[in-house]
């Protein structure tokens, strides 16, 4: 039987970044919130692990600085401490060969990467992007649009190079032309940001933000299901180890698949059937020193690798030492196996920074992560096909993730749907049961 203490307005499934956002607004409002995270620690993938003075992330992370999270973080009250990074001086490589980013009009007239033809048409391409309405073409796939649009192949290639850069996505025959063409507009009018001691940093400015507004946090807490009620709304959480918790409100901010198996029958269920991950191999590196302190960053046109050395721009690793994120952008039915995709990351490594091996104080290997929980789908409509925060078919349950809304991508979808989601229960009409919280216990269902 649930006793008192065991009885909430509002439970929070997940204590990465967006159930943690959820919880500071929802305890702002005054909402006697729980937060239960099955980890022994909060922040999911925006965790960072601190060693030997270096900070790493959970592969390359960067926080979009024209990007709906950055000004939630801020709303919140914590300080964002970073840099820019200088992609000036970058490279491309295409077979195997090194040329100059052709980023802006300087480094595109000077490239290599092309020939006169493919230098007009990129020149176009860039002063033209901006403009682009991306809602119109949210239908279309990036194939589809790439193809329509440019007339070079190296052209074609290099954008697909740039929409993986920023969304993390290789999948140009599901992903929204829409939602890729947005993410760069982003990256292009504002740029990112690497963090100062790492993705933790939020999460902890965050943890504290809640447990000052009242939120309890537990972790190494697994919810095994939502409870509904007769009527169809949630009435609380069973957890793994069948303990019941009971809530007029249940917020999932975890992934599709969970969220799927914690409530049976909704169209989340259907959701996580068809939803497609976003994945990468991450080689993350800390070095005693870098051996080529140009060769800060490069990424792969023919191949889709990445290679920053992300201690240039943000505050990483100790002086005179630096960190390394590469990665490979994983399609969805790459079968690669993860000792082949180790390899070609080391011999990207080799080509950008010829010596590393000699220089290693970290190594670590992460060949499969989740970045995005679901590629925004072109015939789904690109992100407004999405779920919304608000479950509409059992009162009382809401989403948030970077799977869910219709704004932003990663971090961003992650931020904005938590604050909605926040922002539905904070509004929703008190429901019946909403009086019981606290004395639901005697319900027979929570025995
Ligand atoms: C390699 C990599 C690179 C990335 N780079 C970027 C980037 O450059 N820019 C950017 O904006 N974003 C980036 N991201 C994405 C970003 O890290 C995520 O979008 C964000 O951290 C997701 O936060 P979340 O709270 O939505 O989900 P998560 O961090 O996945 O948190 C969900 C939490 O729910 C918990 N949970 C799950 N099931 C249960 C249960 N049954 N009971 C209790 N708890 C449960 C999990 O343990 C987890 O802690 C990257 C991610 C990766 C992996």
């Amino acid at each position: 039987m649930a006793g008192k203490q065991d009885s909430y307005e509002v439970i929070i499934i997940g204590g990465g970044l967006s159930g943690l956002a959820a919880a500071v607004y929802l305890g702002r409002g005054k909402k006697r919130v729980l937060l239960i995270e099955q980890s022994h620690s909060l922040g999911g993938r925006a965790s960072t692990k601190q060693q030997d003075g270096f900070a790493l992330n959970l592969g390359p992370h960067a926080l979009y600085r024209s990007g709906p999270g950055i000004d939630i973080l801020s709303e919140i009250g914590l300080e964002i401490r970073g840099n820019v990074p200088n992609t000036a001086g970058g490279f491309v490589v295409n077979n195997g060969v090194k040329h100059t980013l052709p980023a802006g009009f300087v480094s595109l007239l000077s490239t290599s990467l092309f020939g006169v033809s493919a230098k007009v048409e990129t020149a176009k391409l860039l002063a033209s992007l901006a403009k682009i309405d991306s809602s119109t073409i949210n239908s279309l796939t990036v194939r589809e649009w790439v193809d329509a649009r440019l007339s070079n192949k190296p052209v074609r290639d290099l954008l697909l190079a740039l929409f993986r850069l920023t969304s993390y996505a290789n999948a140009p025959e599901l992903m929204s032309a829409g939602a890729a063409v947005e993410q760069l507009q982003k990256a292009l009018a504002k740029n990112v940001v690497y963090l100062d001691l790492g993705w933790q940093t939020l999460v902890d400015g965050l943890r504290d933000a809640a447990i000052k507004e009242g939120v309890e946090i537990r972790t190494a807490v697994k919810a095994e299901s939502v409870e509904i009620g007769s009527t169809g709304e949630v009435t609380g959480v069973r957890l793994a180890d069948n303990r019941l918790l009971t809530a007029s409100a249940i917020l999932m901010a975890s992934s599709p698949g969970v969220a799927a198996a914690l409530v049976k029958n909704t169209a989340v269920e259907e959701y996580a059937r068809y939803a497609a991950p976003i994945e990468a191999a991450c080689l993350d590196l800390a070095l005693s020193r870098l051996p080529d302190p140009r060769a800060s960053f490069a990424l792969g046109i023919d191949q889709p690798y990445y290679f920053s050395v992300h201690s240039a721009a943000a505050r990483l690793a100790p002086d005179g030492r630096a960190l390394i994120h590469i990665a490979k952008y994983l399609a969805p039915d790459d079968a690669g196996s993860a000792q082949g995709v180790e390899h070609e990351l080391e011999s990207f490594a080799d080509l950008i920074q010829p010596g590393w091996r000699k220089e290693i104080v970290i190594r670590r290997f992460l060949p499969r992560m989740v970045v995005s929980n679901a590629v925004p789908m072109a015939n789904r409509g690109g992100l407004q096909g999405r779920p919304k925060p608000v479950v509409s078919e059992i009162p009382g349950l809401y989403l948030a993730g970077d799977w869910v809304g219709d704004e932003g991508q990663l971090a961003d979808a992650s931020l904005a749907s938590a604050k909605k989601a926040a922002e539905a229960i904070l509004s929703a009409p008190l429901r019946s049961s909403e009086s019981r919280v606290g004395a639901a216990s005697g319900s027979p269902q929570f025995q």
